[in-house]
This record gives C-alpha cells, sequence and structure tokens, in this order.
C-alpha cells in the first residue's frame, strides 16, 4: 500500500504537489476544467489540514521554454474561483528561482501557491537532477497527484521524490485502487473489453490481460487484423499490417490459456469514412471489398452483452467503432450502456473510451473512468509506473 496524504501530519509542512492543470486553452479561456475540478479534494485537504501548498504542472509542449500561451496564470485564477481563496501565482521563466523560493517560504498554513509551468524547463523532462532539487526545495513533501503523467520519469513526477518523502493524493489513490485491484484482485468472471484503432499498440496491454481475464472481448478498429488474420477478407477497413502476426499469436496463445475469447460476429461496414456513407451491416465473413467496417453490428451487441452480463469485473479499453459518428456508435454506445447497468465493478481505461462514456453521459454509472490514456495502458500491460513507484510504501 502506497502512503496518501491521509498519512501525514500537516501541520507546519509544505506539501508540494504534482497536478495535472494541462487543460485545453482557447486563448487564456478554459473549455474543459474537468482536471482542475478533480485535484479540488486532495487540495482542499491539505488546506484544512494546516499544510502550506505548492502546486506544479504541465501545459502543452513548450519545449523547455518559456512561452507565455503555455502559462498556468489562466488556471491559478480559475483555481483561485474554485476553492473560495487566492492561488499565488508566482511565475518565473526558469520555474523555480530565489523569488519562486522565497514565496513558498512565505506561505502560511492554508496558503496556496501556483509556479510556472514546470515543461518551461527542457531539465523536467530529462528528470535532471539539479531541477528535481530546486523542486524538492519548495516544501517538505512531494504528493504526486498526476495520474496521466505517472508513467513518465520527469523531474516532477519522479525526480523530486529523490529528495524529500513522497505520498499521493486522492486521485492517484482511486486509480490505484480500481485499476489496482481490477488488474490484480479481481472478482471473477473478469472481462476485458478491448477496441479502438491499432493492435499494434495495445498488443501488450491484451498479452499482459490474458494470463489474467476469463473473458477477452475485442471489437472496434483492431478486430479487422483478427479477421485478417483468421483468412477473412476485410474490405477496405483498418488493417494494422505490422499487428498480423501477432493477432495470430494472440488468437493461439487466448485457446491455450482456456480464455474465452470473443471477436464480432458481424459489423458495419460503409463506402467511406463518413457519417452520411451509405452504409449496412454484413456476418464477418461476407464484408464486401469496396465496403469498410466502422461499428459492431446488431448481432455482435447481442452476442458481448449477453456475456458482459455474466462478468463480476470489467475493464474496457477502446471503442467498438468510430463513435465519433454518430452512424457508427451505435456499438459503443451499447457497450456503455450494458456496463452501466450490469452488477458488476466496471474501469474505463483510454482517452477515447473515456470521451466515449462521457458523451453518452454514463460516465457515472461506471466504478472508476481513469483520467489517464497512456498511464492507464502501461498500467494495464502490467508495467511499473515511475511516478508511481517512487511513492512511499506505507
Ligand atoms: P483509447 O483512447 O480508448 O485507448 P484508441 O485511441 O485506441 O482508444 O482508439 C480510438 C479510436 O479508434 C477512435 O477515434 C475511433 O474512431 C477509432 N475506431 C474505432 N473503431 C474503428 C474502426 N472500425 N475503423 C476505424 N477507426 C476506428
Ligand atoms: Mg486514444
Amino acid at each position: 500500500m502506497k502512503k496518501t496524504i491521509r498519512d501525514i501530519d500537516w501541520a507546519g509542512k509544505t506539501a508540494v504537489m504534482r497536478c495535472d492543470f494541462n487543460v485545453p486553452l482557447d486563448g487564456d479561456r478554459i473549455t474543459d476544467e474537468t482536471r482542475i475540478q478533480a485535484a479540488l479534494p486532495s487540495i482542499n485537504y491539505l488546506i484544512e489540514n494546516g499544510a502550506a501548498i505548492v502546486l506544479m504542472s504541465h501545459l502543452g509542449r513548450p519545449k523547455g521554454q518559456a512561452k507565455p500561451e503555455f502559462s498556468l496564470l489562466p488556471v491559478a485564477k480559475r483555481l483561485s474561483e474554485c476553492l473560495g481563496k487566492e492561488v499565488r501565482f508566482v511565475a518565473s521563466d526558469v520555474v523555480v528561482d530565489d523569488d519562486v523560493r522565497a514565496a513558498a517560504k512565505e506561505l502560511g498554513a492554508g496558503d496556496v501557491m501556483l509556479i510556472e509551468n514546470v515543461r518551461y524547463r527542457a531539465e523536467e523532462e530529462k528528470n535532471d537532477p539539479e531541477f528535481a532539487k530546486d523542486l524538492a526545495s519548495l516544501g517538505d513533501i512531494f504528493v504526486q497527484e498526476a495520474f496521466g503523467t505517472s508513467h513518465r520519469a520527469h523531474a516532477s513526477t519522479t525526480g523530486i521524490a529523490d529528495y524529500i518523502p513522497a505520498v499521493s493524493g486522492f486521485l492517484i489513490e482511486k486509480e490505484l485502487k480500481f485499476l489496482g485491484e481490477a488488474v490484480n484482485n479481481p472478482q471473477r468472471p473478469f472481462a476485458a473489453i478491448m477496441g479502438g484503432a491499432k493492435v499494434k499498440d495495445k498488443i501488450p496491454v491484451i498479452t499482459n490481460l490474458l494470463d489474467k481475464v476469463d473473458i477477452l472481448i475485442i471489437g472496434g478498429g483492431m478486430s479487422y487484423t483478427f479477421f485478417k488474420a483468421q483468412g477473412h477478407s476485410i474490405g477496405t477497413s483498418l488493417l494494422d499490417e505490422e499487428g498480423l502476426e501477432l493477432a495470430a499469436d494472440i488468437l493461439k496463445k487466448a485457446e491455450e490459456k482456456g480464455v474465452k475469447f470473443l471477436l464480432p460476429v458481424d459489423v458495419v461496414a460503409a463506402d467511406e469514412f463518413a457519417n452520411d456513407s451509405p452504409h449496412d451491416t454484413y456476418p464477418v465473413d461476407a464484408i464486401p471489398d469496396n465496403r469498410m467496417g466502422l461499428d459492431i453490428g446488431a448481432e455482435t451487441i447481442k452476442l458481448f452483452t449477453e456475456t458482459l452480463k455474466t462478468a463480476k469485473t470489467v475493464v474496457w479499453n477502446g471503442p467498438m467503432g468510430v463513435f465519433e459518428m454518430e452512424n457508427f456508435a451505435v456499438g459503443t454506445k451499447a457497450i456503455a450502456e450494458c456496463l452501466a447497468e450490469i452488477d458488476a465493478t466496471t474501469v474505463i481505461g483510454g482517452g477515447d473510451s473515456a470521451a466515449a462514456v462521457t458523451q453518452f453521459g454514463l460516465a457515472d454509472k461506471m466504478t472508476h473512468i481513469s483520467t489517464g490514456g497512456g498511464a492507464s495502458l502501461e498500467f494495464l500491460e502490467g508495467r511499473e509506473l515511475p511516478g508511481i513507484a517512487v511513492i512511499d510504501d506505507k
């Protein structure tokens, strides 16, 4: 078990907290403040428990240079409004300098400040020890709360923990609880649904999950590579040439391991990659040469949902079709609705899958939606994330 902010007596201490304030901006207007809202419980806990708080984050890709369009100033303003108290924005082009250090020292119990975008410094992504030490010098205890960057060993996510103790915030605690429990100690039957575009990207995830799941369901763009590996013609559907051999390998492994392995039995295929393109449903062995599969068909929806109803734990990564287009969102929506209804632990990992579930208004019906796209994938691969590994054990 990893230590959390609950395990610290904060009186007289300063927290240096790595948040994920990488919010989408239109000029200096924040167009989606989900990530700011998500950080509030941990910040409020620290305030209530008498900590002084130094917040840090990256925003976009300023590539090691001070670029005003990537400044965290809009975040400081919005955070102040959300917390109902001033968040001092102590900006420096080098992120940490004497003024920033002095401002951090002056903080009293419950005071909050935000420093400038850590990626203003190239040393951040290089995990430079001197920069990590500079960040550590701003406080007494490192709080890891940015799951989305925890798979990267950067100065503000990993290096800093070489100099001060490290604990997790509530967001990380939740990710470890739900993703970790699902993968390592699931209630069975345990089903994984894999979809999305590329087989190659997700092979390590599928391979790792094959050792853990009872049921593996494959849908979405990646299923065509499996069909091809089985000898079906797939028309103009997405094919991951490099993934062909790997797909054949997975089919074999699944059989060896006795995993219930489900592929679509019918697909919705269209003339073109466009919402208004003419389309029909075909069995997987009858996809026309001039059409591309963009969604799972009705028979498949029935097969998948009937199977999922038997599961007690479900991890879902990757949409079942091109859900961004209304006509090809049917399969993804049906799976989301099924997961919303069943009596099981349901965990969504992957940026587009999370977006799909949110788009259907079903986000609050899931047990857990992971906030880290790449990070949750690496977690599902069974890899140790460097930003998690550095958190002190209880
Ligand atoms: P996640 O972000 O949840 O891990 P991916 O990034 O792997 O998911 O894949 C999501 C993308 O896959 C979506 O943009 C979706 O439109 C696309 N996709 C799903 N099914 C198909 C398909 N049959 N053909 C082409 N693209 C597809
Ligand atoms: Mg994606």
